[in-house]
């Protein structure tokens, strides 16, 4: 141990799942190492980073509902206090109804899930006009909106190699060695480590036999000339608008070609689709492809590995992971610090028999 460098915890990966967790370390005091590689492409850094309480086609529930959007507004706002800036955005989200069977058919949906404290029905929208056609109206909900995912997580970098708790470099799995005591890397000796790789946990000795589904994801920036609407519409695709006359427009889901780069396909489907919902013409200014690390059930996965004490995982985010982080960054920590239990959804246990 003579001439090692001691921590508390390293942690793998620096996007939305690894930063979190990272900054909650540090304000509890703990002495971390962050590994971030910048070649390795991330989710986060491509995030339309919307949050919605009430998504899909048939106008489902997000899972939890009530414990992440009990907690993640005030979370993200703690954080923008915390970084005196700006990059939470509550806009509220108006969903417009296409037609006429598809309003009633919401509208029965308002009534069987008692979506009423999420969802206000409006019938005379004329704020969206004439860049949106609103005359069957829509369902809007207030709690909804988008962080700046790279904006927060380059906050948390600054502070991060403020505390000299950061090394950009690769980590390589096999450098590391474990032993009773806990984990050594090179010169390096941490109690505990937890891996938030994303994506590249498939590739990662410990975890890759979890079931990721990871999912590639493509959205374009564009411009629209004197854009006045300030919250999100969604019809099928998104529309977000970022001040400034700029609008994210997203997004595809896409099961093959799991890479990050920006393809004609997926351009050609966000275009057409805007298209039948904005009535004033755009221009692309730039487009972005990521990969969402889902899970085959679409739910998280957090917790210790089966095998080797205080090595963890912190994963499986998929396409929401701006609505869940903040609930199992905590969920984790209660995990490894106050042996409170997590979710049995989101536990790595349930996935425990896949282990050998
Ligand atoms: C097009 C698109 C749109 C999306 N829109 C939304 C949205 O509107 N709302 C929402 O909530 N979510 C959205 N998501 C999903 C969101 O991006 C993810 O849920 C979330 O960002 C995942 O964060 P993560 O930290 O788990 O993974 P990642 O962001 O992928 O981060 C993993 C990090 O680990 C690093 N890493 C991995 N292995 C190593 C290693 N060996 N050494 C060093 N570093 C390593 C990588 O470089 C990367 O930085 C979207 C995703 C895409 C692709």
């Amino acid at each position: 141990m003579e001439g090692l460098k001691k921590y508390d915890f390293i942690i793998v990966g620096n996007g939305l799942a690894g930063s979190l967790l990272a900054n909650e370390l540090l304000n509890k005091g703990q002495n971390i190492l962050v590994f971030g590689d910048p070649t390795m492409k991330s989710s986060s850094m491509v995030a339309g980073g919307m949050v919605n309480p009430v998504t899909g086609k048939y106008l489902a529930k997000t899972w939890l509902i009530d414990e992440l959007f009990g907690l993640l507004f005030d979370y993200y706002r703690g954080l923008e206090r915390e970084f005196k800036a700006s990059f939470f955005h509550q806009t509220g989200l108006f969903r417009p109804f296409a037609n006429q069977e598809s309003k009633v058919n919401f509208l029965n949906q308002i009534e069987k899930h008692q979506l009423q404290d999420y969802l206000e029905v409006q019938d005379n929208p004329t704020d969206y006009s004439p860049y949106f056609s609103v005359n069957l109206g829509g369902m809007y909900t207030q709690k909804a909106g988008w962080l700046d995912v790279p904006a927060m997580l380059a906050k948390i970098k600054e502070k991060l190699l403020e505390k000299e708790s950061f090394v950009e470099s690769k980590f390589v799995h096999e450098d590391l060695m474990l032993d009773n005591s806990g984990f050594r890397y090179n010169d390096i000796f941490a109690e505990k480590i937890i891996f938030c790789e994303g994506f590249y946990a498939t590739q990662n000795p410990y975890f890759h036999w979890l079931p990721f589904n990871p999912v590639k994801g493509e959205s374009v920036l564009a411009k629209v000339n004197n854009y006045k609407i300030k919250s999100i519409v969604n019809q099928g695709k998104w529309i977000m608008p970022l001040g400034n006359d700029k609008i994210r427009i997203g997004a595809t889901y896409s099961w093959h070609e799991l890479d990050f780069e920006a393809t004609e396909r997926g351009r050609d489907e966000l275009v057409t689709n805007a298209r039948k919902i904005l009535n004033i013409e755009f221009e692309i200014l730039a487009q972005q492809a990521g990969v969402r690390p889902s899970t085959k059930d679409r739910r998280p996965i957090v917790g210790e590995h089966p095998h080797h004490k205080n090595m963890f995982v912190f994963n499986g985010l998929g396409t929401k992971g701006v609505s869940l982080a903040p609930y199992f960054v905590k969920q984790l920590l209660d995990f490894i610090f106050i042996q409170k239990d997590i979710n049995p959804e989101a536990n790595i246990e349930r996935h425990y028999a896949l282990y050998s």
